[in-house]
């Protein structure tokens, strides 16, 4: 039975749609050959020795280490935004002009990085080990603070392409982190929602769909001291899930050192789950939170959202703007917290 879905957190709309999922398929997806990875790739400009191919360092995890890094940044060769635009230009936030086209126009001002998650070549989230996971989720937080403290950044999505299906280019794991001096339509809509409910209710609308989770336990893949890992009740796309902190912070700038250790284990872990359902799949995550200076708003509540590419939009998405999900977020999510993987808490 089909239905119209609103998410009481974004406030987004889908239309779940199961009967959609028992459609024949006649393009099925030829399984992709398993290629041997190798750890060190001669012409890959992320691994170790290739340094001659990038055009800088940033920032290395842990600080100081040379050639013993763990994680490090680099600018992104081919920026969707630029940082390095001349002092002739209007200030990141200038006032929109407008073009003989009659659009709005301003200055494509932003910051684009590229995190390097690991010196190997071959390496991936979920093979990490505890302490070279928190190092990259550390160097998540402190890019994230570094340049939504740029001037003119309204907002800084850390984010993650992985599988060429997901957009990524490159094999040798790693995230980005584009800042931006127009605020994402998306999120300000988001940011809106959550303010009106707040203003309806006194309440944070994510604190209230994490209580309404917990208590029903229904949409709950799985809950820790700090986190709790559930399918929204309207996400975009199949299987899209949210790890959210369980108490009330605006910010992913806030997070505690302890937490980064726990929101690791439960992504590594949800990568798993999600690898145990639906095998080698595309993901994409992003890491949706409030700019610092909004950290003592009452209303905004940060998610780290995973999206697997299962699904690509057809032109009734593209133009609608109104997803289409054929499987039942709470089937998602009670497949998900049946997936047997290694228990909570510290692994190895
Ligand atoms: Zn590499
Ligand atoms: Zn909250």
């Amino acid at each position: 039975v089909s239905e119209y879905r609103q998410d009481p957190v974004t406030g987004a709309w889908v239309i779940v749609a199961p009967e959609r999922g028992r459609r024949p398929r006649q393009h099925l997806e030829a399984a992709a050959p398993t290629a041997i990875v190798p750890a060190f790739a001669p012409d890959c400009p992320f691994c170790p020795g290739n340094e001659h191919l990038l055009s800088g360092v940033v920032d290395v995890e842990p600080p100081g280490t040379g050639a013993a890094w763990r994680v490090r940044v680099i600018p992104n060769r081919y920026p969707a935004v630029r940082s390095d635009v001349g002092s002739d230009q209007p200030a990141p936030d200038a006032a929109a002009s407008t073009s003989p086209a009659g659009g709005a126009v301003r200055p494509g001002w932003g910051h684009h990085e590229v995190i390097v998650e690991s010196p190997r070549h071959d390496a991936d989230l979920q093979t990490l080990s505890d302490p070279e996971m928190t190092a990259v989720l550390a160097v998540y937080r402190r890019r994230f603070v570094r340049l939504a403290a740029e001037p003119g950044m309204e907002s800084v999505l850390v984010f993650k392409n992985h599988g060429p299906r997901a957009g990524a280019s490159l094999q040798h794991p790693h995230a980005q982190v584009i800042a931006t001096a127009l605020m994402p339509p998306r999120l300000a809509r988001a940011e809106t929602w959550a303010r009106e409910r707040h203003r309806e209710s006194d309440r944070c609308v994510t604190c209230a769909g994490l209580q309404a989770v917990l208590d029903a336990g229904e949409r709950l893949v799985e809950a820790t001291a700090e986190f709790v890992v559930l399918v929204p009740f309207a996400g975009v796309g199949s299987f899209e899930t949210w790890i959210v902190p369980r108490r009330h912070q605006p910010s992913f700038a806030a997070v505690s050192d302890q937490a980064l250790g726990d929101l690791g284990s439960c992504l590594r872990r949800l990568l798993a789950r999600l690898r145990r359902v639906l095998g080698d799949v595309a993901y994409n995550f992003a890491i949706e939170s409030a700019h610092p200076s909004k950290a003592g708003s009452p209303a905004l509540h940060w998610r780290l959202r995973v999206m697997p590419g299962l699904t690509t939009e057809g032109g009734f998405e593209l133009s609608a703007g109104l997803p289409i999900k054929s499987t039942r977020p709470e089937d998602e999510a009670r497949r998900l917290a049946d997936a047997a993987v290694a228990p909570a808490g510290p692994l190895q």
